[in-house]
């Protein structure tokens, strides 16, 4: 969180003393004193971070290049990662080879260079009035044996060890002790992440720190606050100046807890707010197309057509909907279900009842393997309806799009589902009254908001995805959407049962693959090809299709990836969904949507180099009938821990909030799969939405109350916030349209 606002910093220091909701002073009007306010507000963003001593030209590059860091705000805003505890002196006499980093006061004798080549090193004796030890060093012996005096006193900080029976610190950070002068690295002291690059250029932790430390010798004036006093006082929390100058100097423990939970809730605070500030203002100006009946369509298929019968929660989600569309608001949700727990049929129940009002819908998939497979389920089940339904993608012929052009225009095309292709400007609709974005989180957050504009009034919005998203992630990143989730499967399904491998258990592999084949099953084999244009991976995915061919010969195997022709990846798909091929050798472009029922076992090969999602994902293309199914984590012996860990959650669970949690936990949330491209509105700076879970609770009733008493945040008293989203928001642009 950035933005400093002298206005704030005003008001604050007149609510602090006075009440809470004191409105701003009046000489804000007055255009000279905004002028200048906009000088003061700026001042901390626009300083460059080049003139502060100590930095100069190459190094305000470095800091560019490799943190981003050009204003003196920017540095400010580069926490440190953790702290060692500086605040003790030992005695010599306190200390063994069981501690971890100490530090000690005393003098230095001695100093000499001992051993050639290699073993070339420089040894000296620290001592206080207790005792002795050696330090030594490997490396930088010039600039050690230039800096150090055997006159002076010095601070000594280092991890002790024991060589030869007696304590010897290696490579000790050595500052010098002047009576009375108040150092740097005293008390909590503060250590910040740097780059090779930066380090070898002796701009290391150290030197930040140091860095940091003149710049709030050098910056008089306070950093302006920037939340209103009313939080601030009802909360408890520190002042922004305080805080800031706290996470880089903290006097103690204490305080620095008070200036940690500070920030890292207004950051929290800020993305909540963000989120409903924009969802009361979609629902105060954006109305929505009244679907108010539901009619033939919708009661004739669901009375004659539907395949099987609803779940419950399949009903209950189509009922939330429905409410949604009929209720003059527009429809902006999400619907939640782990993989194959029947989203398509609910989604297209919905897309009735925008046709029985007269309005067309369409469908966007993120794969044209995936829009293929929903246009042909879907058209088999409305065509004995009279609806029509057509495709686009990016390989549609150009006298089909002709025709799909003019029919959306005319009204007489109903439905169309499709890719990107959707997206582009020249495919105009009639009157579109509904959007669906099946596994949302495929798409760019632009993308969604392209489709949002294709109507004068925006059309209702359906996004779909089968990614479980962790709670505190979902509140953060969806967190103006209203949710549905499917949380039953259809029934009769059998858990699928999954199995760790190393790759010498192939033969055995085989066998039980040769068994299901002869059961009536299919099989999919998918290899790691993350990036359609790697070599390697594509020849293994080859190989990988060869072997099989060669260990199945009385079987069809067929093979499809990214970089084959739209037709043929059609025809080869095709071949497996009708049955006509026992085994699919594939890459991920099946991980998501791809629904063939009578699949049962899933063979990941090189699954180490998978995340959990995608494992998951990958695994929920079987399962999907009612047969026992299978997937099978094939792996190098050889594996990192991570790994490991990884193949035991598989194993272990199906369940895919659990394994979201897991990934979360393992690669934190900005890594998270299927989060990438929505990702977080705001940058994260001190926050973790893994462990502070608890914290953006508080953060979002923080948001809450202040909404409630001015939803779009007019008052004078909540200038400072909405100063500071637009602040917030400049970083990242328009996420927001849809989701
Ligand atoms: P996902 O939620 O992963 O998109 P799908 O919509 O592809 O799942 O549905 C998975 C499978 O379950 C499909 O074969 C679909 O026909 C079937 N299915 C959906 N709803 C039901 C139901 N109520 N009863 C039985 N099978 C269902
Ligand atoms: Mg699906």
């Amino acid at each position: 969180m950035r933005a400093l606002s002298k206005k704030a910093h005003k008001y604050h220091h007149q609510s602090i003393t006075q009440m809470p909701s004191t409105p701003v002073h009046s000489s804000f009007a007055n255009p000279i004193f905004l002028l200048i306010l906009r000088f003061i507000m700026s001042e901390l963003a626009t300083l460059n971070i080049m003139y502060l001593p100590g930095v100069g030209p190459h190094r305000a590059e470095l800091l560019k290049q490799e943190l981003r860091i050009v204003s003196y705000e920017d540095l400010i805003y580069y926490f440190p990662y953790k702290y060692i505890d500086r605040s003790r002196i030992y005695t010599i006499r306190e200390i063994d080879g069981s501690m971890q980093n100490i530090q000690l006061k005393g003098k230095i004798t001695d100093l000499r260079t001992i051993g050639e080549g290699r073993a070339k090193r420089m040894t000296a004796t620290f001592s206080d009035a207790t005792g002795s030890v050696e330090l030594v060093w490997f490396k930088g012996l010039k600039f050690v044996k230039g800096s150090l005096n055997a006159d002076h006193t010095y601070i000594l900080f280092g991890k002790p060890s024991v060589f030869n029976g007696s304590i010897n610190i290696v490579h000790p950070d050595i500052e010098p002790y002047e009576e009375g002068k108040p150092r740097i690295e005293a008390g909590l002291q503060a250590h910040y992440n740097t780059t090779e690059k930066m380090k070898n250029k002796f701009l290391n932790s150290k030197a930040i720190h140091k860095l940091l430390h003149t710049l709030f010798i050098n910056y008089k004036g306070k950093i302006p606050e920037t939340l209103p006093a009313y939080l601030i006082e009802r909360h408890k929390l520190m002042i922004l100046d305080e805080a800031l100058r706290t996470v880089h100097f903290p006097k103690d423990n204490q305080t620095l807890e008070k200036a940690r939970f500070r920030l890292k809730l207004e950051e929290l605070f800020y993305i909540q707010l963000n989120i409903l500030k924009l969802k009361n203002q979609r629902t105060a100006y954006t109305k929505g197309h009244i679907f108010g009946k539901i009619g033939d369509y919708f009661h004739h298929f669901y009375n004659e057509h539907l395949p099987f019968q609803l779940t419950n929660a399949q009903k209950r989600v189509i009922r939330e909907m429905r409410h949604d569309m009929g209720s003059g608001h527009q429809m902006n949700r999400l619907l939640q279900g782990d993989v194959g727990s029947g989203k398509t049929l609910a989604a297209l129940m919905v897309m009735l009842i925008a046709l029985d009002n007269n309005f067309q819908a369409c469908m966007m998939a993120p794969t044209e393997i995936l829009a293929t497979q929903h246009y042909v389920t879907i058209r088999q089940m409305v065509e004995p309806l009279g609806i029509k339904v057509s495709l686009l993608t990016g390989s549609t012929k150009k006298k089909e799009r002709q025709i799909i052009d003019q029919e959306l225009r005319n009204g007489t095309l109903q439905i169309l589902i499709g890719t990107h292709a959707l997206i582009e400007d020249t495919v105009v609709f009639n009157s579109l009254g509904l959007v669906i974005i099946d596994e949302q989180h495929r798409f760019g957050v632009e993308q969604r908001a392209r489709l949002w504009k294709k109507n004068a009034q925006p059309p209702h919005v359906l996004v779909m995805t089968a990614t479980p998203i962790p709670r505190t992630l979902a509140m953060t990143v969806y967190g103006d959407l209203d949710v549905s989730v499917i949380d039953e499967l259809p029934p009769g399904r059998k858990p699928i049962q999954t199995v760790h491998y190393f790759h010498n258990r192939r033969n055995q592999l085989n066998r039980f693959l040769r068994q299901e084949i002869d059961k009536g099953r299919q099989i999919y084999v998918v290899y790691p090809l993350i990036d359609e244009s790697e070599k390697m991976d594509f020849k293994n995915l080859s190989e990988g299709y060869e072997y099989m061919k060669k260990a199945f010969p009385d079987n069809e195997v067929t093979m499809v990836h990214g970089r084959m022709k739209p037709a043929d990846k059609d025809a080869a798909m095709a071949e497996f969904a009708s049955g006509k091929a026992q085994i699919l050798v594939a890459t991920t472009v099946i991980e998501v949507g791809v629904n063939v029922p009578n699949a049962s076992v899933m063979v990941i090969e090189s699954a180490e180099r998978f995340g959990l999602s995608q494992l998951h994902q990958l695994r929920g293309r079987v399962g999907r009938g009612a047969e026992q199914s299978y997937c099978i984590l094939m792996t190098d012996y050889k594996l990192a821990e991570e790994t490991r860990k990884r193949m035991e959650i598989m194993v272990r669970t199906n369940d895919g909030f659990e394994i979201a949690e897991a990934d979360m936990k393992m690669r934190g949330p900005g890594d998270l799969e299927g989060t990438q491209q929505s990702g977080l509105p705001f940058e994260l700076k001190i926050a973790n939405l893994s462990r502070d879970s608890r914290l953006l609770q508080v953060g979002r009733q923080m948001a809450e109350e202040v909404l409630k008493n001015d939803p779009l945040l007019e008052k004078q008293e909540n200038f400072v916030l909405s100063k500071q989203l637009k602040k917030l928001a400049r970083q990242k642009i328009n996420w927001s349209m849809i989701s």
